[in-house]
């Protein structure tokens, strides 16, 4: 990856995925400054871990993004920042529409006003809804189930208008199921609540949790569990690098699935998990959860052919054993 000393911003950065790009830009020689309100992420990792620069302050806070583009030079934005928790989305959709559509648009404007105009952009593949055909790919029709998905749908389309009307340049990224974590240990996922299935194995292994529900044994699929498309997160934030390279070289705005391409079951996670950590994992059979979809796998042919993207972790076992690291270290 080429050294820069392009300045870039990043929000959402002391996040989960944030966090991973903030260290990929670092490795990749860029200046970074993170720009976090703190409702969730963790400034022990911006500050401690990453030694990296952190503003304490809102996207929907216009005054502060003017002021911030006034007196530093920032060549591009990467943007983490939303909330991204679907069940709570359908009962206050309000929260999720001010935040990740509203305070996106404050974003935007102020960066239009100072003429920064290189945008990535974190998606999702729940915005194709369920899914016609696997692997889904960039073309597959597009039907969000929850307000979640309405909201970053919504910002995807206002990123084609901004570009037709401000000339704004954009990548948006549709992200599968990010998973795993920085292999040394460095970094990780740490949502409160958490809700995503490896990260609760393997609270359930270290028995913070008492046992994991499957959700759904009856599904169309092999072993009758959901299957899902894990991408180990290192992976997802070289794309990042990746998606920035191509708009600082003039790329026009582009959209890709980040995905490995391999479906993995519920059942399959928790052999996994057992093998990875040698120890026992409780577990209770449950009916399904509300809006899940059997099988969700998607295609990143067009970012590995545009972008040259390569994952490197596609298997599930280094997945589980670089977050396995990280939860010991933090919960254990
Ligand atoms: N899942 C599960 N038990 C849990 C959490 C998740 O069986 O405690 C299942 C969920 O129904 C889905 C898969 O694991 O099929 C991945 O869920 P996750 O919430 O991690 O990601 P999603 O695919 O919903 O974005």
């Amino acid at each position: 990856m080429s050294q820069s000393q392009n300045t870039i911003l990043v929000t959402g950065g002391a996040g989960y995925i944030g966090a991973h790009a903030v260290l990929a830009l670092q490795k990749a020689g860029y200046q970074v400054i993170v720009l976090d309100n703190l409702s969730y992420g963790h400034p022990e990792l911006i500050q401690d871990r990453l030694q990296a620069e952190l503003l304490v302050a809102d996207i929907s806070d216009r005054a502060f993004l003017d002021n911030l583009f006034a007196t530093r030079q920032i060549d591009a934005v990467m943007h983490f920042a939303a909330f991204i928790a679907v069940g709570e989305s359908v009962q206050e959709p309000a929260k999720y529409y001010r935040n990740n559509v509203v305070g996106t648009l404050t974003l935007l404007e102020a960066m239009i006003a100072a003429n920064i105009k290189k945008f990535v952009f974190s998606s999702t593949c729940a915005v194709y809804g369920m899914p016609k055909e696997v692997p889904m790919t960039e073309n597959h029709p597009i039907q969000p189930l929850s307000p979640y998905a309405a909201s970053k749908r919504v910002v995807e389309q206002m990123l084609g208008d901004f570009d037709q009307a401000y000339g704004l340049k954009s990548v948006i990224f549709r992200y599968f199921n990010a998973s795993g974590a920085e292999p040394t240990g460095l970094l990780g996922e740490d949502h409160d609540p958490e809700t995503h299935l490896i990260p609760l194995a393997l609270l359930t292994t270290l028995k913070k949790r008492e046992f994991l529900s499957i959700f759904g044994t009856d599904y169309d699929t092999p072993d009758g569990t959901a299957v899902r498309d894990y991408i180990h997160i290192c992976d997802l934030a070289d794309a990042h690098i990746l998606g920035l390279e191509y708009l600082l070289q003039g790329g026009e705005s582009n959209l890709f699935n980040l995905g490995n391409g391999n479906g993995f079951s519920v059942r399959e996670v928790i052999e996994t998990t057992k093998k990875v950590t040698g120890l026992p994992l409780p577990v209770k059979e449950g009916d399904r959860r509300a809006g899940d979809a059997p099988i969700l796998v998607g295609s990143s042919e067009k970012a590995q052919k545009i972008l040259g993207w390569q994952p490197q972790y596609a298997d599930l076992e280094k997945i589980i054993s670089h977050a396995w690291q990280w939860h010991q270290q933090r919960h254990g």
